[in-house]
């Protein structure tokens, strides 16, 4: 088994830092900020000092690629150097890191290897600035019609569009240097957990087999507004008591699935909402996340089988969006996995609750991400920590796995 090197990651790790620091222990590097062209011309610097020649594509996603010995399409890597406001130092950024020690790695020590090895930059996946998140990876795996997303325009400056910005900052490059299958055997994320289970569990290493899908309904009860004081109880069309019988009814069914599934109603309003009025308009969500299909559905049949009227009151739902379970490929999955029992590190196979760029590599190319831990299990916050020793046991994993699949990849 190869190792990455300790001091290598942890320079990089501490001179990465240094670009949007806040100086309380996090950043704030928005995509395509100055900061954040200050992190790609680092990039650039070191990819380009191993002998990689860097390229972007037309959504500035950036590919620092070294040659193999064959003629076979390209071992993709990366995350994102972007982050959110007063966010941390390894969200994204320390997939990039990974990629980049990975390469410098095999690199130095000169291990033979079939396939050309490339580490990616996604341009904007916080979407901090301009929305909506994963907005790159979106465009070019298909998701987001590229027109309106160079449309986006920023939250701090009325007027100012992605597509401005992105012609500033001079990173715009060709449509044909775009991640495709035909050039492309896998693509690997690294990523921190952004969550305790790891932590609190003690693994060093998460296999990530895909990343949860997920509903998010909005159910609205009609019924009539009146005199709180004159309406005799059974002539009241109550659209609070309707809804409150709906959310117990949704619970009751629900808990009857996969213990595995978590739902939340975190939004609801009530109409007029003055306390000498019968409710006649109430309104609220619910989000219900698992990574099987099936108990999606599951949950999908719970919802249909709420009648069209409930105490009286008429019944609605509408849903406001929803996302796949998406499935990593199960042979880069179990080569993460062998890789890291075979380093002897605690393993923990898992789903992803957040999203992620990979998830949209997914539908074009052979995906799988591998998770470190989150200290605290803080993200998307100034405490967000991985100690350099946690990061570099991931990224052991991630090289051992790339030497793997070097070796097993359009064998
Ligand atoms: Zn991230």
């Amino acid at each position: 088994m190869v190792h990455c090197s300790r001091e290598r990651l942890d320079d990089k790790i501490k001179t990465f830092s240094k670009f949007g620091d806040t100086g309380k222990g996090g950043i704030t590097r928005f995509s395509l900020s100055p900061e954040a062209l200050q992190a790609r011309g680092e990039f650039k610097k070191r990819m380009e000092a191993i002998g990689a020649t860097v390229v972007t594509d037309d959504m500035a996603n950036m590919y620092a690629t070294i040659p193999g010995t064959e003629d076979l399409p390209a071992i993709a890597m990366g995350s994102h150097l972007d982050s959110v406001r007063q966010g941390g130092n390894f969200d994204g950024v320390l997939g990039v890191l990974t990629g980049m020690e990975t390469m410098e790695t095999i690199a130095t020590e000169k291990i033979p290897h079939r396939h050309p090895l490339t580490t990616m930059v996604w341009t904007n996946e916080e979407g901090a600035r301009f929305e909506p998140a994963m907005m790159s990876s979106g465009v070019i795996c298909h998701k987001f019609d590229k027109a309106a997303m160079l449309a986006s325009v920023a939250k701090d400056k009325p007027g100012y569009t992605f597509g401005q910005a992105l012609t500033e900052s001079g990173y715009i490059g060709s449509e044909a240097n775009r991640l495709t299958a035909d050039k492309y055997a896998a693509m690997l994320e690294l990523h921190i957990e952004q969550g305790p289970v790891m932590d609190t569990e003690g693994y060093d290493v998460g296999v990530v087999a895909g990343v949860c899908g997920m509903i998010n309904y909005e159910f609205t009860f009609i019924g009539q507004a009146n005199h709180a004081g004159t309406t005799p109880m059974k002539y009241r069309k109550d659209a609070l008591y309707a809804a409150c019988k709906i959310i117990q009814y949704l619970h009751d069914e629900l808990d009857k699935l996969d213990s595995a599934l978590v739902y939340t109603t975190g939004k609801i309003s009530a109409h007029p909402n003055i306390h000498t009025i019968i409710p006649d308009e109430v309104k609220f969500t619910l989000d219900a996340r698992h990574y099987d299909p099936e108990v999606i559905k599951q949950v999908l049949a719970v919802i249909d089988k709420i009648p069209a009227e409930v105490e009286r009151c008429a019944f609605s739902k509408e849903e406001a969006w929803a996302r796949k379970s998406v499935a990593f490929a199960p042979k880069l999955v179990d080569t993460i996995e062998e890789s890291s029992l075979e380093l002897g590190y605690k393993t923990l196979k898992m789903f992803s609750g957040p999203g992620h760029d990979a998830q949209f590599a997914a539908d074009i190319l052979p995906t799988a991400m591998i998770f470190a831990p989150s200290e605290g299990g803080y993200s998307h916050c100034e405490q967000e920590f991985t100690s350099t020793e946690k990061c570099a046991k991931a990224v052991d994993v991630m090289l051992n796995a790339v030497i793997k699949l070097d070796k097993s990849l359009n064998a």
